[in-house]
């Protein structure tokens, strides 16, 4: 069993653009590939975890989802990352446009099913793993999934709460706040030499 962090994408690893579709919106802020790199050094496999109801709306295909992903991949490397070890997405809503997504699906934030899949699939272990987000509905999905939870006051960090199909649980806190991802990455390296 591997520990994990799981990364949100828009507001964490890349620039929250708001409904991104296409590769060449993509900007990775410049203290990314360096926090992944202090993550992957401690040991944990980095899991990309986003909800994309931008499919949902019918503005871009899975497909398309995708190839923004192996841009981000591309763009990553070339600045030194190590490769994500998992990227899962959830292009459901519950007023999607589209039939086809429009459910009260388990994976969509603030519902841990991203990592829960990730966890069965790359035999993560959720209670001594870390999830990292810039919404409190990313907070929620890592906590109900057993991880330990970091808010990045990045991205839509000070906007109001996304569309759930559930009352927002708000007992649920970050275990810490921080500016941003690389001091996340900071906070968490630090976290696991406390324990050892
Ligand atoms: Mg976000
Ligand atoms: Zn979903």
């Amino acid at each position: 069993m591997s520990r994990a962090v799981f990364l949100d994408r828009d507001g964490v690893l890349i620039e929250d653009v708001h409904l991104l579709t296409r590769p060449d919106q993509v900007v990775v802020p410049p203290g990314v590939p360096g926090a992944l790199r202090a993550l992957a050094a401690a040991g944990l496999k980095l899991v990309l975890v986003s909800n994309q109801p931008v499919v949902a709306r019918g503005l871009v295909s899975e497909q398309e989802v995708c190839a923004v992903h192996r841009h981000l991949e591309a763009l990553l490397q070339s600045a030194g990352a190590p490769a994500l070890d998992g990227i899962y997405f959830c292009p459901h809503h519950p007023n999607a446009t589209l039939p086809a997504y429009r459910l009260a699906c388990d994976c969509r934030k603030p519902r841990p099913g991203l990592f829960l899949r990730a966890a069965t699939e790359l035999q993560l272990d959720l209670g001594t793993s870390f999830a990292v987000g810039d919404r409190i509905t990313d907070i929620i999905a890592g906590a109900r999934a057993g991880c330990r939870t970091v808010l990045v006051q990045t991205g839509m960090h000070q906007e109001k709460p996304i569309e759930a199909s559930e009352p927002l649980d708000t007992t649920i806190q970050p275990d810490h706040t921080c500016a941003d991802l690389a001091a996340a990455a900071e906070w968490i390296v630090g976290e696991m030499k406390n324990q050892q």
